[in-house]
C-alpha cells in the first residue's frame, strides 16, 4: 500500500538521507502530517510536481519520525558504515559529539530524564572503538567567534544587511533556501559547528598529529537527522579542496543519539556502570556557551556574552550569563541587550512555522535572530532517544534544557572567547576570525532550491 500523498501522512523519497518509511506498517493516523504542516511548515507548503520526488520540500528535520507511534518513519541509520570504518585498520574513526547528546543519551538507559551523561557518552563511544572523541562544543565556541564576527562587521560597516540569522540549524537553513531564497543575503555565512569541527579536524588536528586526512573518518554524534542531509552538501569538501583532495568530505558521517543507544545495547554495554572519561584534545574542550547552543535560546546568549566582551573589553555582566529573556519554551521570545553604545534588538525563534511567521512580519529593527527547527532547540531533535514517551513531552524538553544550564552555571569557562584551545587554534592556524583561512574553511554559501 502506497500512502504517499499529503493528505494522509508525510511523504519520503526514496533519496532522503534522513528519514525512511515503512509504509506497511503506517496507518494512516496522521500525527506526522500534524506535525510536518502545524510546527515545522512544510507538508502542504510547496507539493513538488506529479510524478516527481518529494526530497526539495522535505527539509530533513525528522520531526514527523519522532511524532510516528508506529515505527513506520524512521531515521536511516548509519551505524554498519561507521561499525565498518572501525574494522579498518588503515582508518583512524574521529567521533564528536554534539552539545545535547550528553542530556538526551541517557534517556535511554537511565530513570532520570535528561541527565547530564558527558563522562560516560565519552566511555561509551571509546568502548565502541573510536580512535578519538572530541567535543562539539569546543566548534560551537568557534562558530560562536566567527558568526559573531560576522554580526559585528554588519552591524558597524553595513557589509550585508540585517537582521542576521543563525545557520548552525541545516534544516532551517534548508527551510530558507527551498521557501524564502530572498533571506538567504541575511543567513550568516559562518558553517555549523560539525561543519567547522569536520573541516578543522582533517586540516589542523591532521597536521599536529602528523596523520593523513585521507585515513580520518569523522563520526559526528548529534540529535538531528537534518544533519545527515547536511554533510551531503556537495560544497562542504572545503579541507579536500585546500589539500588539493576535493573528493574527501569533510564530514564521512553522521549518527544520532538513538542510533548510538541502538550500538551500544547491541553490544551488550552496560551504560550506568561505565566510567566516566575525558575527551580526547585539541578539539576536546568547549565553554559553557557552547553547552547550551543546544537549547533555544542558547546560541544567542552565547553570541551575546561574545560581542559584550569583544566590543567593551569587559566581561559580561552576570544579567548576560543568565539573559532570562532569551531562555524557556515560548516558541518566539524577544529581548534587546545593551552592548557598549548599541542597543542590540534579537529574537529567538523555535519551529520553522513560527519563522515562517515572522519573516512575513516586519523583520527591520532587528540585529540578530536565532532560529531552530525542533521545539525547544536541538534537546529535542528527532534523533534524541524515546524511550519514556512518543511525542517528547514539555517536561522532557525542560529536564534537558535544565541539564545544560546547570552545567553552564558549573562552569567557570563561560564564554567562547575565553576557550583557552580556541585561542590556541587561532593561533597556531586560522591567525584571525573572517581571516583567508577561516572564511576558506569555517564559511559557506547557500543557494536556492
Ligand atoms: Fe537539527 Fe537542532 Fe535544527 Fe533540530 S533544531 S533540525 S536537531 S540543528
Amino acid at each position: 500500500m502506497n500512502h504517499n500523498n499529503y493528505q494522509s501522512c508525510v511523504a519520503v523519497a526514496g533519496s532522503n538521507p534522513s528519514i525512511i518509511k515503512d509504509e506497511s506498517l503506517c496507518v494512516e493516523c496522521g500525527h506526522c502530517l500534524a506535525v510536518c504542516s502545524e510546527e515545522i511548515g512544510v507538508a502542504g507548503k510547496r507539493i513538488a510536481p506529479a510524478g516527481s520526488e518529494t526530497e526539495n520540500a522535505c527539509i530533513n528535520c525528522g520531526q514527523c519520525s519522532a511524532a510516528c507511534p508506529e515505527q513506520s518513519l524512521q531515521v536511516k541509520s548509519e551505524i554498519d558504515d561507521v561499525r565498518a570504518a572501525i574494522r579498518d585498520p588503515e582508518k583512524i574513526v574521529v567521533f564528536s559529539t554534539s552539545p545535547s547528546v550528553r542530556v538526551g543519551i541517557g534517556d535511554a538507559f537511565l530513570d532520570q530524564a535528561g541527565a547530564y551523561a558527558e563522562g560516560k557518552m565519552v566511555a561509551a563511544i571509546k568502548t565502541l572503538g573510536a580512535d578519538y572523541v572530541f567535543d562539539v562544543t569546543f566548534s560551537a565556541d568557534l562558530t560562536i567567534i566567527e558568526e559573531g564576527c560576522e554580526l559585528i562587521k554588519r552591524i558597524l560597516t553595513g557589509s550585508a544587511p540585517l537582521p542576521q540569522f543563525t545557520s548552525c540549524c541545516p534544516a532551517w537553513v534548508k527551510f530558507v533556501e527551498t521557501y524564502y531564497p530572498q533571506i538567504i543575503p541575511h543567513l550568516s555565512s559562518a558553517k555549523s559547528p560539525i561543519g567547522m569541527q569536520g573541516a578543522t579536524i582533517k586540516t589542523y588536528f591532521a597536521a599536529k598529529q602528523a596523520l593523513s586526512p585521507r585515513h580520518i573518518v569523522t563520526v559526528n554524534v548529534t540529535p538531528c537527522t537534518a544533519k545527515k542531509a547536511e554533510i551531503r552538501r556537495p560544497e562542504l569538501n572545503d579541507a579536500g579542496k585546500l589539500l588539493g583532495e576535493p573528493s574527501m568530505r569533510d564530514n564521512d558521517y553522521v549518527i544520532t543519539t538513538k542510533e548510538l543507544a541502538q550500538w551500544m545495547q547491541q553490544e551488550q554495554i552496560d551504560f550506568a556502570a561505565l566510567p566516566d572519561m575525558d575527551f580526547d584534545s585539541v578539539l576536546g574542550k568547549g565553554s559553557g556557551a557552547g553547552v547550551i547552543f543546544g537549547n533555544t535560546g542558547g546560541v544567542m546568549e552565547a553570541a551575546l556574552r561574545m560581542a559584550y566582551q569583544s566590543l567593551t573589553g569587559n566581561p559580561p555582566p552576570d544579567k548576560l550569563l543568565e539573559f532570562q529573556p532569551v531562555r524557556g519554551l515560548e516558541g518566539v521570545k524577544e529581548a534587546s541587550a545593551e552592548i557598549g553604545d548599541t542597543t542590540v534588538k534579537v529574537a529567538v525563534i523555535y519551529g520553522t512555522a513560527n519563522a515562517a511567521r515572522f519573516l512575513e512580519g516586519d523583520i527591520s529593527g532587528y540585529h540578530f535572530v536565532e532560529v531552530m527547527t525542533c521545539p525547544g532547540g536541538c534537546i529535542s531533535g528527532a534523533g534524541q532517544p524515546q524511550m519514556h514517551t512518543i511525542p517528547v513531552t514539555n517536561d522532557i524538553r525542560l529536564s534537558r534544557i535544565r541539564s545544560m544550564y546547570a552545567e553552564d552555571a558549573r562552569m567557570t569557562l563561560r564564554n567562547s572567547v575565553d576557550n583557552p584551545e580556541i585561542q590556541q587554534v587561532y593561533q597556531e592556524f586560522y591567525k584571525e576570525p573572517l581571516g583567508e583561512l577561516s572564511e576558506k574553511l569555517l564559511h559557506t554559501t547557500y543557494y536556492r532550491r
